[in-house]
C-alpha cells in the first residue's frame, strides 16, 4: 500500500480558526497513526481575500499546538514544491487546456452580466439551482474572435457528463451519492488565468500524491465535482472522509461572527489556554474514543486512539465550560516549573505586583493559586479579589456579612490576629480553632464571612494563605472596615 499522505490546505485569509484546527489535527492523528505524512498546502487563489502574513501566522499557531507538518512552503520535499497555489498557475493552465484539446472543457466567453441574466431566467422559470446553459459549448472560430476583438478573455469550463454516477464511499458518512447531471459546467479556470478551488485542489491532491482527504462538510458537495475532474485526468482520487460541522450551544453553526465562542487561536493563547488543553478538547470535539471512559489524551496518546471509525457522524458541539475545564486540569497538572514560566507573562501585566514583591515572591504567590484557575490569565483576578480593597459586596455576601454572629467573628479575629507572632498556617488554624471555641461556632458560619472580607468570593484558596499574603495589619483593617456595630 502507498504510503499515507494527507494534507491540511487552508487559505490565507485569517487566524488560525477553531475549526481549522480541528482539521488540521484529525488529519495530523491520522498520518501520523498510519506512519505517513502531514502536509500544509497553502490554497491561495482567493486573491483578494487573501492577508499578508496569514500564512506564517497559521502556521506558527499550528506549532503552537503541537502540530508539525512534515512538508509545507517552509519544509519544501522538492519532488512535491511548489506548495503555494499561487507560485503554479502556469501549470493549472497546462492542464485546464489539455482538457480543451480533448474536448472536456470549453472556453467560455459569457460575462458576468450575461451569467447573472441566465440565472436570473431559469430561477424565475423554476429552475431550482442554476446550470450554465452551454452557450459557448460551440463557438465557431469566428464567433470566438469576435468575442476576443470585444476585449473578452475565456474563462475555461469543465464539459460535464450527462447522468453519471459520481457517488462514492465517504470515510465518515459511508456511501454518499451524487449524479453528474445535477452538476452544470462549471469554471476551472478563471478568466483571469487563476484556478477554481476546485480544479486546483484536484490537480494538487493528485500531484502531491495525497492519499486521504478529511475536510470539514461544507465541501461535501464540491466533492463529485472533483471525482469528476478525477475521471477526465484518468487519476485515482484520495479516499474522501467529511467531518460534521461544529455548533454552538444553540446547536448553530459554528460562525466567526459568532462572539459568545472565542474563535481564533491565537486568541486562546493570550487568554492562556494551554495547547495540550486545546488539543484534547479540539480531539473530543468530533471524536469518540473506543475505551470512551478517559477524558484526558495527552498529543501521543490521541496518535494512539485515533482511527477513522470514531469520528462522529452527527455535529459536535462545541462546550466552552468542556473547554475551560479541560485547561484547568492541564494547569494541575503542570509540573511547579513549567506552570511559573507559563504564568510569567501574565504575572508581568499586573503593575501592583512589582512595587510590593520580589520576583521569587510572587512567583511563590502564584503557585498558591495554581489549583484554582481555569486559565493563566484568571490570575490577575486572583491577585485583584486579595490585593485591591473594596468595601462592596453583593446581596448574598451582605447578608451574611450582616448577621450579629458574623460581625462578632470578624472583630474577634481583627483583634487576636495581632498577638500572632509568625503568621503561618499553624499559628493561624490554632487561632481559628481557638476562636470557634470560645463563640460557639464552626464549619461555614465561622469561615465564610472572613472569606468574603478577605477576598470578596465564597469559595477558593486557603484562608492561612490568605492571611499570610496580606499580613497581620492588612487582615485586621479589611475583617473590621465598613463594620457597623
Ligand atoms: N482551502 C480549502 C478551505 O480552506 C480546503 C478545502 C479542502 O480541504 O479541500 O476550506
Amino acid at each position: 500500500m502507498n504510503k499515507v499522505r494527507v494534507r491540511y490546505a487552508p487559505s490565507p485569509t485569517g487566524y488560525l480558526h477553531i475549526g481549522g484546527a480541528r482539521s488540521a489535527l484529525f488529519n495530523y492523528l491520522y498520518a501520523k497513526k498510519c506512519n505517513g505524512d502531514f502536509i500544509l498546502r497553502i490554497e491561495d487563489t482567493d486573491i483578494e481575500r487573501n492577508i499578508p502574513g496569514a500564512d506564517e501566522s497559521q502556521i506558527k499557531d499550528l506549532e503552537w499546538l503541537g502540530i508539525y507538518a512534515d512538508e509545507s512552503p517552509y519544509k519544501p520535499n522538492e519532488k512535491y514544491a511548489p506548495y503555494r497555489q499561487t507560485e503554479k498557475l502556469d501549470l493549472y493552465k497546462k492542464y485546464a487546456y489539455e482538457l480543451v484539446e480533448r474536448g472536456l472543457a470549453y472556453e467560455c466567453y459569457c460575462s458576468e452580466e450575461e451569467l447573472a441574466e441566465m440565472k436570473e431566467n431559469q430561477l424565475s422559470n423554476g429552475v431550482k439551482s442554476f446550470k450554465y446553459d452551454r452557450h459557448c459549448l460551440h463557438l465557431t472560430k469566428e464567433e470566438k474572435q469576435k468575442y476576443i476583438d470585444e476585449g473578452r478573455k475565456p474563462s475555461i469550463r469543465l464539459k460535464v457528463e450527462d447522468n453519471a454516477d459520481l457517488s462514492f464511499d465517504d470515510l465518515v458518512r459511508g456511501h454518499v451519492k451524487f449524479n453528474s447531471s445535477d452538476i452544470g459546467d462549471f469554471v476551472i479556470l478563471k478568466s483571469n488565468g487563476i484556478p477554481t478551488y476546485n480544479f486546483a485542489v484536484v490537480i494538487d491532491d493528485h500531484i502531491m500524491e495525497i492519499t486521504h482527504v478529511l475536510r470539514g462538510e461544507e465541501h461535501l458537495s464540491n466533492t463529485p465535482k472533483q471525482l469528476e475532474i478525477y475521471r477526465y485526468f484518468g487519476w485515482e482520487p484520495p479516499k474522501f472522509g467529511h467531518m460534521t460541522i461544529i455548533v454552538n450551544e444553540k446547536g448553530k453553526k459554528l460562525s466567526k461572527r459568532d462572539n459568545n465562542i472565542i474563535q481564533f487561536v491565537s486568541q486562546y493563547r493570550e487568554l492562556g489556554y494551554l495547547p495540550e488543553a486545546i488539543i484534547n478538547f479540539l480531539f473530543l470535539l468530533g471524536f469518540t474514543p473506543k475505551d470512551n471512559n478517559n477524558e484526558i489524551y495527552s498529543l501521543k496518546e490521541q496518535i494512539e486512539t485515533f482511527n477513522l471509525e470514531g469520528l462522529s457522524t452527527s455535529p459536535s458541539m462545541f462546550d466552552v465550560s468542556k473547554l475551560k475545564w479541560m485547561n484547568s486540569q492541564y494547569i494541575k497538572l503542570m509540573d511547579n516549573e513549567k506552570y511559573i514560566k507559563s504564568i510569567s507573562p501574565f504575572l508581568d501585566k499586573i503593575d501592583y505586583l512589582k512595587d510590593k514583591f520580589t520576583l521569587t515572591q510572587r512567583n511563590e504567590l502564584s503557585l498558591i493559586f495554581k489549583q484554582e484557575l481555569n486559565t493563566l490569565s484568571d490570575i490577575k483576578k486572583e491577585f485583584d479579589d486579595i490585593f485591591i480593597a473594596n468595601d462592596e459586596f453583593n446581596q448574598e455576601e451582605n447578608e451574611i456579612l450582616n448577621k450579629d454572629s458574623s460581625k462578632l467573628i470578624l472583630k474577634t479575629l481583627a483583634n487576636r490576629i495581632q498577638n500572632i507572632e509568625t503568621l503561618n498556617k499553624e499559628s493561624i488554624n490554632s487561632l481559628f480553632k481557638e476562636i470557634q471555641k470560645e463563640l460557639g461556632l464552626k464549619g461555614k458560619d465561622f469561615y465564610m464571612p472572613i472569606r468574603i472580607k478577605l477576598t470578596h468570593k465564597m469559595h477558593g484558596i486557603e484562608l492561612y494563605n490568605i492571611i499570610t499574603i496580606l499580613g497581620k495589619e492588612e487582615t485586621s483593617k479589611r475583617l473590621i472596615s465598613g463594620l457597623i456595630y
